[in-house]
């Protein structure tokens, strides 16, 4: 009889397997998650970053499970110098503040962030030679990575309300290129119907900034792609500025990144 018992329960457990398995997968990642975080990073998102410190204990409590998430999903390396954790947590929390709002959000194309010192110059072939960079990500032979510098991403966090951020800049970028073209318009993020408004809002806009009639920085006159960088680290980094000088602008960033940010 017991026999039977046991080739019942043999069974019963293929059968549930693949049911259960996620869900046992997702507890063990969710305790992995809270191990890894470190009391000391608590007290440096605190004294470095005004986002973190905007939110209510609930909200922080899932910023830092996020940080860690992204510090277990992707490699975080130094060029020409030794890097230190407080350095990975920066790059964790200029990954995390954009998509802060989104339950599940994978960026995709990365795998590796290479810290440089300071500003550093690399062979490319879109680049004048001898070029100083603080951020690059990009096609071809950057795919998968990313290029900071440390001293420009500390000085991102100092300086709170310039509406300059190295380390968002680029991880910007990244959400732009998801559906395969850095074109501005991040086609995941947008209803449908909103993408042509956005296009012709984005030229009403580049127009302002090429005629210095603009809050965002010059760079944004480059390109639409360089505009949507520049427009989501004034949305993050000067909410109040870009809401009372750009209205519209703002009510579209609000609804790509689904949040409020003042
Ligand atoms: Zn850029």
């Amino acid at each position: 009889m017991q026999i039977y018992l046991y080739i019942f329960l043999i069974i019963i457990f293929f059968m549930t397997r693949d049911v259960f398995y996620p869900y046992f997968k997702n507890y063990q990642r969710q305790k992995l998650i809270t191990r890894y975080f470190q009391p000391e990073w608590r007290n440096f998102l605190k004294e470095k970053v005004l986002f973190y410190n905007r939110l209510n204990a609930n909200e922080k409590q899932l910023f830092e499970n996020k940080i860690s998430n992204f510090l277990l999903d992707y490699n975080i390396k130094g060029i020409e110098t030794d890097i230190s954790d407080f350095d990975k947590v920066l790059v964790a929390a200029s990954a995390v503040i954009p998509v802060f709002r989104f339950s599940n959000w994978y960026y995709r194309d990365l795998k590796t962030i290479f810290l440089f010192p300071d500003s550093f110059t690399i062979n490319h072939p879109m680049l004048p030679e001898g070029t100083l960079l603080n951020g690059l990500v990009g096609y071809g032979g950057m795919v998968d990575k990313m290029y900071l510098s440390r001293k420009a991403l500390y000085e991102s966090f100092e300086k709170d309300f310039d509406g300059k951020h190295t380390g968002i800049h680029e991880f910007l970028h990244l959400i732009d290129m998801e559906d395969g073209a850095a074109d501005g318009v991040p086609d995941i993020l947008i209803p449908k119907s909103y993408i042509k408004p956005w296009k012709e809002l984005i030229q009403k806009e580049i127009e302002r900034v090429c005629n210095d009639d603009s809050i965002l920085s010059n760079y944004a006159c480059e390109n639409a792609a360089e505009f949507f960088a520049e427009s989501g680290v004034s949305f993050f980094e000067n909410p109040d500025e870009l809401q009372s000088k750009h209205p519209e602008l703002y009510r579209v960033l609000e609804l790509i990144f689904m949040t409020k940010t003042k």
